[in-house]
């Protein structure tokens, strides 16, 4: 197995387990872009949102729901965050699992980079 997130998901590389469930798996992201920058990933593997089959939906649902939980709960509610899933090269993609970033703590400006 090759992919990062899947090798998160089975134990096989260390990450803070922040939130998870039969479905999901919330983490911090490695190299922080704001305060509160977590990632939130399905434990099956998906290469992007541009790759899912009807099969998906209720997982990126469920993706969704752990995104909203996790912000609610380091208090971005407020405040607001901002939630962002890069997809293929011009999307800046550079994990192939399907993924939101959930950032927070800071001022987001648009349009971003
Ligand atoms: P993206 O560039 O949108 O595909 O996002 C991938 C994110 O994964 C980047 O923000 C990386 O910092 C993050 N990342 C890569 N490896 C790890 C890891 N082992 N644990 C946590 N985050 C990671
Ligand atoms: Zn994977």
């Amino acid at each position: 197995m090759d992919c990062i997130f899947c090798q998160i998901v089975a134990g096989e590389l260390p990450a803070e387990r922040l939130y998870e469930d039969d479905d999901t798996l919330a983490f911090p992201d490695l190299r922080p872009r704001a305060p509160h920058h977590l990632l939130v990933i399905p434990k099956r593997h998906v290469d992007s949102l541009a790759s899912t089959n009807d099969d998906d939906w209720a997982v990126v649902a469920a993706c969704l729901h752990t995104v909203q939980r996790v912000a609610r709960d380091r208090g971005l509610d407020t405040a607001g965050y901002r939630v962002v899933s890069n997809i293929g090269s011009d999307g800046g993609q550079t994990v192939n699992h399907l993924h939101w970033h959930v950032l927070g703590g800071r001022l987001m400006t648009w349009p971003p980079g």
